[in-house]
């Protein structure tokens, strides 16, 4: 007898359906993969295949950000800046878009200004300091101090480190006393020619600017009050003996207090070349005490107090 084998088709219908189902959802999977990658969306939102190479290597927060918002080719310069600040970006953009048009960009530049807050005008945006940050507090032309304040541990300087009528807040009297001892073993002599002013005279320089000149040139020369750092009781202003603001830069005096001050904790308030970020023209001779610490992470940092204050201070 012969039988045909029989093959029982059951089984193996089975085995394939289920191999099929397995292909299928393998392929579901990848597909879904596909269409809700980061290469994907990037793609959909007008990157091109370097941008997206770049962007990828940032922080997840950046990378949905480039996804959600439309295609921007300020954006990878930018993010990829130093100091670039999160919260800043839509004015990033705006300044750019108002200053630069189809100019070369100075990326940096944009950063430094616009984390300052001197996108805009002076005196304009205004806000008061924080003053919960002690010695570090910032004051410039965006930010003041609370109305008409005034230290309450203002001493009076001895004309052994400043010319007469000079008064300082104690801790910072005791800093500047090291400094200048230091200085004196390398035979140079600091003398404070400027220190804590309070409102009502600095209301007064500056009225009389103001009167005399007007508002212009009062906000050039002068700072309004409550917006000026000698009211914080925190700033000197150091000569040598006979020098001036116009030769103080080319003494001996000067160049130590540019290596040594930070280490007293003064930081020099007014550097040359940021005048459009600080507000203020070069200032050889202004220095602002920030105790030891915060002076020697600020001078390492390279930056000016207002940039080193956005970007880790007020952040
Ligand atoms: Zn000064």
């Amino acid at each position: 007898m012969y039988y045909k084998r029989r093959v029982k088709k059951g089984p193996i219908i089975a085995i394939v359906v289920i191999i099929l189902v397995i292909i299928l959802v393998i392929c579901g999977i990848n597909l879904y993969k596909y269409y809700t990658s980061d290469e994907y969306l990037l793609g959909e939102a007008g990157y091109s295949e370097k941008e997206i190479k770049e962007i990828l290597k940032f922080d997840e927060k950046y990378i949905t950000y480039a996804i959600e918002n439309k295609y921007e080719d300020d954006f990878i310069p930018l993010i990829k800046e130093k100091y670039f600040l999160w919260k800043n970006y839509d004015n990033y953009i705006k300044y750019i878009d108002d200053v630069y048009g189809d100019k070369k960009v100075d990326y940096s530049k944009v950063i430094s200004l616009v984390n300052v807050g001197a996108n805009f005008e002076p005196y304009t945006h205004t806000k008061k300091t924080d003053m919960d940050k002690g010695n570090a507090i910032l004051v410039n032309k965006y930010t003041s101090l609370p109305e008409k304040y005034a230290p309450s541990d203002v001493v009076e300087m001895s004309n052994w480190y400043s010319y007469p009528g000079n008064s300082i807040r104690k801790e910072v009297y005791d800093a500047f006393r090291e400094m200048f001892n230091a200085a004196k073993e390398e035979n140079l002599t600091l003398i404070v020619n400027s220190s804590y002013r309070t409102y009502e005279v600095q209301k007064e320089i500056y009225d009389d600017y103001e009167s005399n000149r007007g508002k212009e040139y009062a906000d050039k020369y002068a700072a309004r009050p409550d917006f000026s750092e000698h009211q914080t009781g925190l700033s000197v202003d150091i000569f040598s003996p006979g020098s001036n603001m116009s030769t103080f830069e080319g003494t001996d005096e000067f160049k130590w207090l540019s290596e040594n001050s930070y280490k007293y904790g003064f930081i020099l308030r007014y550097p040359k070349g940021k005048e459009d970020i600080t507000g203020y023209s070069y200032e050889a001779w202004h220095y602002r005490y920030v105790g030891k610490d915060l002076a020697k992470k600020v001078y390492d940092s390279g930056l000016t107090y207002d940039e080193y204050y956005a970007y880790y201070l007020d952040n």
